[in-house]
């Protein structure tokens, strides 16, 4: 595939838009990254820059490629300047009403060929795409964090999703340097299915006084060959992340064993969020 046929267009440069970013600009691709806030899109273009930098340091790439794919990204605060890209996957914040509203824009910018991709960790694929004139040409794009790092990009297909919608993500998807995974359209699709319930096991386990944290964790890490056991995973995720998580494994599939752990809602009522606020199951040292 020629990257110069296709330009791609990313919404939010948050955690996972900013990574999202990186990698297309990384294989070749014009990239036009979406914010609403100035400040967020500075924040993801510095971050860009120095996972670019830190990957050339390493030997991963050029120095001059490191240069070159920052400056194929075309930062803008201008929804109408992603006019002409060909699939934009969209990173914003995790609620319905923003991505459901970022699509119908969208939907009447971009030319009727061009795809419309959700990073969406949870939401329906079918349902936003029922949102658009377009449902056919919608599908789910599910990277993981870090995007740099990470392979997996689990390929959602909505009810409507087309074959050649399918196929051209997976091409694209393949030449950012990843490793698509089918998967359709049910809530958590398999990586949040399959995780949270552990995650959340783990923590009954500690509110039951089976384990402490640090023992769970290390029946995982030595047990299984997990790199971080589910509780170290939980604090890096964000606890409320899994807690939201569980909830709509729990709405969307209609079975009690997905309820969430009432430590775990303690904990997020405390606000000990795990990493980022400085305490989950761990502490962990203010960043400077
Ligand atoms: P984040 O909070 O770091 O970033 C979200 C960004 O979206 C913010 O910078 C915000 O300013 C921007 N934004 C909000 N409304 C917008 C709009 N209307 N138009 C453009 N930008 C807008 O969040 P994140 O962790 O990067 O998550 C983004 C998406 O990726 C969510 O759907 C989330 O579920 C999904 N996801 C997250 C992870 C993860 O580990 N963080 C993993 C996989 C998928």
């Amino acid at each position: 595939m020629n990257p110069l046929e296709h330009r791609i267009g990313v919404i939010g440069a948050g955690t996972m838009g900013n990574g999202i970013a990186h990698v297309f600009a990384r294989s070749g691709f014009e990239v036009t990254h979406y914010e609403v806030a100035q400040a967020a899109l500075d924040r993801g273009l510095a971050t860009i820059r120095i996972n670019l930098d830190r990957e050339a340091a390493k030997g991963k790439i050029d120095p001059s490629e490191a240069a070159a794919a920052h400056a194929r990204i075309k930062p803008t605060l201008a929804l109408a300047d992603l006019a002409s890209c060909t699939l934009v996957i969209e990173a914003a914040t995790e609620k319905f009403a923003v991505k459901q509203d970022i699509f119908r824009q969208l939907d009447t910018l971009l030319a009727p060929e061009a795809i419309l991709a959700s990073n969406t960790s949870s939401i329906s694929i079918t349902k936003l795409a029922a949102g658009t004139s377009r449902p056919d040409r919608v599908i789910g794009m599910h990277f993981f964090n870090p995007v740099p790092v990470m392979a997996l990009v689990e390929l959602i297909r909505g009810l409507q999703t087309s074959d050649a919608t399918f196929d051209t993500a997976r091409a694209l998807a393949l030449e950012a340097g990843k490793t698509p995974v089918a998967v359709n359209d049910a809530a958590g699709f398999v990586s949040n299915r399959v995780l949270l319930p552990m995650i959340n096991e783990a923590i009954f386990a500690v509110m039951e006084g089976v384990a402490t944290p640090e023992a769970v964790d290390e029946v995982f890490r030595l047990g299984m060959a997990h790199p971080m056991g589910p509780l170290t995973l939980a604090d890096f995720i964000g606890l409320d992340v899994c807690l939201d998580i569980l909830r709509v494994l729990e709405d969307g599939l209609g079975d009690p064993k997905y309820r969430p752990c009432p430590l775990l809602i303690r904990m997020v009522d405390a606000g000990w969020l795990g990493r980022k606020s400085g305490r989950g199951f761990y502490t962990y040292p203010p960043k400077p």
